[in-house]
């Protein structure tokens, strides 16, 4: 099974690391160097097979070889998995992540990481004392923290560019926006949405968390699960991934689609889908890239914190270039970014 899938891979290199005491498997994918080293987040997750966990890390890898293209940030894409039976936690937690990072280091500085799901600051800590190649470390640290505050400024800079570009203005006040998932990026979104006057709906499967966020902001708790057949003008997905789909798409009653979640689309056919209901779609690893160009900009390439909300708000010329090239070349929004990625993969 891995060979199959490894043989079918575009990448070029995977690392394969079983870890006996614990039964967990891992999996280092280095998809591409050609912009520069490999960069990509550790996920670690229960999977129903290994086979699972690194199909996972391939595409993940690939995913981030295109969001670094086309925020245009000089490094290549790269993932990792851990893939284990039970999430650890205390020591054996501890000791699996050092284990993990020993694979890490043996790439030296070809493989850079960060969290990802159900990794966080005080793991790349603890990875960091045997790798020297990590991102969002704790502050304290000497990290850049948790990522999600600069991934929300990039989305809400993102949101602004779609609205200009249905609504013919860039300014939020009076548009009703849906957050699903209002956890590390979604509440900071919403914070901002509020800010700028929208109308903002919040759904989370923690109704506590939602209630409080509302409380906090003014905002409208909505329930989680018919949260997307409300009617709104932006719907931001900032929970799970492949919430649009098939199913989904036809119960949509907004205008745009714009949130944080990665891997949005359940096949990349649904873009088309999308399309043809009028609804715009900014594609997830180009609204999503301000986690990377934020902590990435701060801990490798020395920029300011002017610098890195300039770069922040390219999110949203990004995008205004994207919706364009999409419109000229008759494609989906998501084809018209892959093309600009991949064209500068080409030219790197
Ligand atoms: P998080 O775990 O902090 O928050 C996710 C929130 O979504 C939680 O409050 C959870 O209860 C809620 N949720 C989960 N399933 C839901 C559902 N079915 N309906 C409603 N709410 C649901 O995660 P995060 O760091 O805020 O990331 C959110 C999304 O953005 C993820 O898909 C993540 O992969 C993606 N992303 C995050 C970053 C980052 O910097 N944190 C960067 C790029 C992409």
């Amino acid at each position: 099974m891995f060979e199959d899938l490894i043989r079918a891979w575009d990448g070029e290199e995977v690392a394969i690391h079983y870890d006996h005491p614990s039964g967990a498997w891992m999996f280092v994918c280095i998809h591409s160097t050609k912009r520069g080293p490999a960069d990509g987040g550790t996920r670690m997750r229960v999977y129903d097979t290994p086979a699972e966990g690194l199909a996972d890390a391939m595409r993940l890898s690939e995913g981030m070889t295109l969001k670094m293209a086309a925020a245009d940030i000089p490094f290549g894409g790269a993932k990792a998995v851990i893939a284990v039976s039970k999430l650890p936690e205390g020591d054996e937690r501890r000791r699996l992540l050092l284990s993990y990072a020993d694979l890490a280091a043996s790439f030296g500085g070809n493989f850079h990481t960060a969290p990802d799901m159900n990794t966080t600051s005080a793991d790349m800590d603890v990875i960091a004392e045997r790798h020297r190649y990590v991102f969002c470390r704790s502050i304290g640290r000497g990290g850049s923290g948790d990522p999600g505050p600069f991934t929300a400024r990039g989305v809400f800079h993102g949101i602004r560019a779609s609205a200009a570009r249905v609504f013919g203005s860039a300014d939020l006040a009076g548009t009703s926006v849906l957050v699903q998932g209002v956890g590390s990026v979604g509440a900071r979104l919403a914070d901002q949405l509020a800010e700028a006057g929208a109308r903002v709906l919040v759904a989370d499967i923690d109704a506590e968390r939602a209630r409080l966020l509302a409380q906090r902001i003014g905002a409208e708790v909505v329930p989680p699960e018919t949260a997307i057949e409300l009617e709104c003008d932006i719907y931001a997905p900032c929970g799970m991934g492949a919430t649009l789909n098939a199913q989904s798409i036809p119960r949509l009653r907004c205008r745009i689609v714009a949130g944080s979640a990665n891997n949005q689309l359940a096949e990349s056919e649904d873009a088309d889908a999308l399309g043809r209901a009028g609804i715009l779609y900014a594609p997830d690893y180009v609204i999503n890239a301000g986690g990377v160009i934020g902590s990435w900009g701060t801990e490798s390439l020395g920029w300011d914190a002017d610098t890195i909300e300039a770069r922040l708000a390219g999110i949203g010329n990004s995008l205004t270039e994207i919706y364009e090239r999409a419109e000229a070349e008759r494609s989906s929004t998501n084809a018209a970014a892959e093309r600009l990625a991949r064209a500068r993969l080409g030219a790197a």
